[in-house]
């Protein structure tokens, strides 16, 4: 459950989303508050949507393509019928590679999105449309496109977790996992940048890269509430925990870390260390992947509770959290839910996409040969 007592609408970073955008993210942490209940629901019933959604998936020569950010009953599903559960640019690349001509794209609507954009000639359909995300919803595409006029100098760098006009508008698209790689190879250039949308996690590359960074002003609601202060008292109760956590925490957060990096970092820095227990700060929907690849390890969620707050810890996305089984169930019935972008918009968003997509490539031949 969200924790909404930290919630100041005048800080600095809430300050960039105009208040429409404000009521609808209140409005969205309700229905997620208000749908609580079916995540504990009754067996047969559950039982019951696994068939239905197994059985639609053959009958519309679909595959589910799942974030590990949802919930295990959906991530499991994925994995039962022959679909992926991934961080956002594998989600995009399985569903292009793959035969079926729908997607089903378990996550936020910048994921089904980059599907679409990836594989524009697939039905990309999603359990709602609903399911945002505050970074997408922080950089709305007029006012960044105004803000990039304003530095023509500077390379347009955004995360992937933004709008498919956003994406047009930008010189690269990185994901978490190559970020780093990517600012250091235009620092290395000459090149200045522009970074959008996340600012702890633009901070943290200006840190680690030194490059010369401009930074949109916006966060995660879930990985900017996790407290330095309460991950250094955990850390006194499990002293041979290490400290995984997502670069889009804030920088108190990441002086605390034994290792940063992307979700598929994380999963991979935990089976390779050699503790065996585990404070992460991310979305905890990320554990189903952390138990399964190491279940002989302990993983401990780091907590977000500020002063006085009446849980420990929150670290659940109110949008991932929209993918529940009865939308999942309901994905072909509804006519509501598909994904389109305007082909002269995915056109565009195409180009930073590929350069991300070739820039990997390139990095993955470079490491080969260096092996
Ligand atoms: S966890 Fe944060 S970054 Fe991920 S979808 Fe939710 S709000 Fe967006």
């Amino acid at each position: 459950m969200i924790d909404l007592s930290d919630f100041d609408p005048l800080s600095k970073t809430y300050m960039s989303i105009a208040s429409d955008k404000l009521e609808i993210i209140r409005q969205q942490v309700q229905y997620h508050l208000d749908h609580e209940a079916l995540r504990h629901m009754d067996p047969a019933r559950e039982e019951a949507l696994r068939e239905q959604v197994k059985a639609s998936l053959v009958r519309e020569n679909a595959v589910l393509v799942a974030h590990y950010y949802t919930a295990p009953a959906i991530q499991s599903l994925a994995e039962e019928t022959g679909g992926c559960v991934s961080d956002s640019l594998e989600m995009a690349r399985f569903g292009h590679d793959h035969p079926a001509q729908t997607l089903v794209v378990a996550g936020v609507k910048f994921m089904g999105e980059t599907a679409k954009i990836l594989t524009p000639e697939k039905r990309v359909l999603m359990p709602t449309l609903e399911a945002t995300c505050s970074l997408d919803l922080g950089c709305p595409a007029d006012e960044f496109s105004a803000f990039c006029d304003e530095h023509p100098e500077r390379q347009v760098v955004v995360y992937a977790n933004t709008s498919a006009a956003v994406k047009a508008r930008a010189d690269w698209v990185v994901t978490s996992s190559i970020a780093l790689d990517v600012a250091e190879f235009l620092a290395d250039q000459g090149q200045k940048i522009i970074w959008a949308p996340d600012r702890h996690l633009g901070d943290y590359v200006r840190r680690q890269t030194g490059a010369d960074i401009l930074i949109w002003d916006g966060a995660c609601i879930v990985h900017e509430e996790f407290k330095a202060r309460g991950i250094a008292d955990l850390k006194r109760v499990y002293p041979d925990a290490a400290v995984l956590a997502h670069p889009e925490s804030p920088a108190s957060v990441l002086e605390l870390a034994d290792r940063v990096g992307s979700t598929t970092q994380i999963i991979r820095a935990a089976m390779e260390m050699e503790n065996h227990q585990f404070i992460v700060a991310t979305d905890q929907g990320i554990f189903y992947k952390l138990q399964q690849q190491a279940p002989d390890k302990e993983f401990i969620i780091a907590p977000t509770a500020g002063n006085g707050a009446a849980c420990r810890s929150c670290a659940n996305c109110p949008w991932m959290a929209m993918n529940d089984l009865e939308a999942l169930a309901g994905v072909f019935e509804r006519g509501d839910n598909e994904i389109f972008v305007e082909p002269q918009v995915g056109e565009r968003a195409m180009v930073p996409l590929r350069r991300m997509l070739d820039f990997a490539a390139g990095m993955r031949l470079q490491v080969k040969g260096n092996a």
